[in-house]
């Protein structure tokens, strides 16, 4: 592929030019999800897969039920299926003409002054309208007394009490999770009209990287990163990874990936390489080849971020901590991999907790510190720091169940203050 013809980027420097307080070496990092969120159009690309294929996939369409939900009435409860008009005052005694159990309903119709034995999720007979629990009758030979009050229609599901024949079940843009996969399949539906996965291409940038499984060498450093790119893009579903391996730091080899990544990818996500002393030099070769702005984002960790197109290809190029390159996966790249499948962006939820320790900031960058927290058996939570927060502590990622978000402003953190927590 030539390099003019992938340079068809969608002006992203001159927009970027018409945002005033543009400053990128000090990008605050909402500025920043807000700049990336604007070429976000997904690939409409979609296709119809298998029932037992679609978990982590997003609806390409409503899907409008094609029954009622439950499709009958049924019974909610073991007992008797009766007439609610023969119920008097006191007690009731009524004979027993039937059963219907569980997927064998009664095949006959229910008349006064009689009733069904009834199981859980079992049909209603003709001429019942109410369902008597169990324990509140007693067997008298072949007749059933009923004590108590009753209301009509009791311990009955009715049908389309949970979803009603055309009703928008599920909507266009619905990541397919769980309650999903379940719910479609209460439907009927053996299959889904989803997003087609996004082809992510992934590779490292490291002289110094070697591969798991080989003996560790004088100088050199295990790639850590493309596996915790993997297992992160596995969580969020709906992707095809193709793995390029770990690259030199080369810039003909480099080149040649991009190139290669961009002419079979819808995204590429490349990990170190975009820090101080090697920036400038990737940035030449990414100007040539695509449209890419870099930033130093106003975080800590994941300082340095490059983000833009290369031809049609997204391209985020991550820091190369281990740390950094979770912390700017997890605040920038997953809510941008969401929207090009089709999702809208989850509300990025935090909460309060009390935080146990002193935590040392200085103002100016937004924190994600990683965190633990905990709920005391008052059911207050509280948080406090996996220790050692440097970028390369990777075993701190591990640890934490929470980033502790401290925002840009923020000064040194008293051990009992209260401090935002965004669980993972
Ligand atoms: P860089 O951004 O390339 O200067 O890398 C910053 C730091 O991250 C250096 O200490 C690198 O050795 C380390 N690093 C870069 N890539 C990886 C990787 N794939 N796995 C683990 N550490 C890495
Ligand atoms: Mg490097």
């Amino acid at each position: 592929m030539k390099d003019s013809t992938m340079k068809n980027g969608p002006g992203m420097l001159s927009t970027l030019a018409s945002q005033s307080d543009y400053d990128p070496n000090s990008m605050p990092v909402e500025q920043a999800r807000a700049f990336i969120r604007q070429f976000l159009a997904p690939p409409s690309t979609e296709e119809t897969v298998a029932l037992q294929d679609v978990f982590l996939r997003t609806l390409a369409a409503d899907v409008p039920s094609p029954i009622d939900v439950p499709p009958h009435d049924y019974s909610a409860m073991d007992g008797y299926a009766l007439r609610y008009a023969d119920l008097g005052e006191g007690s009731a005694k009524l004979r027993v003409i039937g059963r219907s159990h569980a997927g064998h309903p009664f095949g006959g119709k229910v008349s006064s002054g009689e009733c069904v034995r009834i199981m859980t999720g079992a049909l209603i007979p003709e001429g019942c309208d109410t369902v008597v629990m169990q324990e509140q009758t007693s067997l008298e030979g072949t007749s059933v007394v009923v004590a108590g009050t009753h209301a009509p229609g009791q311990n009955i599901r009715r049908a389309g009490e949970d979803i009603r024949l055309g009703a928008v079940a599920l909507r266009t843009g619905q990541v397919v999770r769980a309650a999903e996969m379940g719910l479609l399949a209460s439907l009927g539906l053996g299959t889904a009209r989803v997003r087609k996965r996004l082809r992510v291409a992934v590779f490292s940038t490291g002289d110094e990287l070697l591969q798991p499984g080989v003996p560790l060498q004088t100088g050199r450093i295990y790639d850590s990163n493309r596996y915790s790119l993997h297992g992160m893009l596995n969580e969020l579903g709906g992707v095809e990874i193709l793995d390029m391996g770990s690259i030199r730091d080369e810039r003909a080899v480099i080149r040649t990936a991009l190139l290669d990544a961009a002419s079979r990818a819808d995204v590429i996500i490349t990990s170190g390489g975009v820090s101080v002393g090697e920036a400038d030099y990737i940035k030449e070769l990414l100007a040539q080849i695509g449209e890419v702005v870099f930033w130093k984002i106003a975080m800590k960790p994941g300082r340095p971020l490059a983000y833009g197109k290369i031809g049609s290809s997204h391209f985020f190029g991550l820091p190369g901590n281990p740390v950094a390159v979770m912390v700017t996966f997890r605040q920038f790249v997953s809510d941008a991999l969401r929207m090009l499948m089709g999702q809208q962006p989850a509300p990025r939820l935090a909460f309060k907790a009390v935080c146990t320790e002193r935590i040392k900031k200085s103002p100016g960058r937004t924190e994600f510190q990683r965190g633990i927290v905990s709920q005391g058996e008052d059911g207050g939570l509280t948080v406090r720091t996996t220790g050692e927060q440097g970028s390369g502590i990777l075993s701190s990622m591990s640890m934490a169940n929470c980033f502790i978000v401290l925002p840009a402003p923020q000064g040194n953190v008293e051990a009992g203050s209260m401090v935002d927590v965004q669980l993972f």
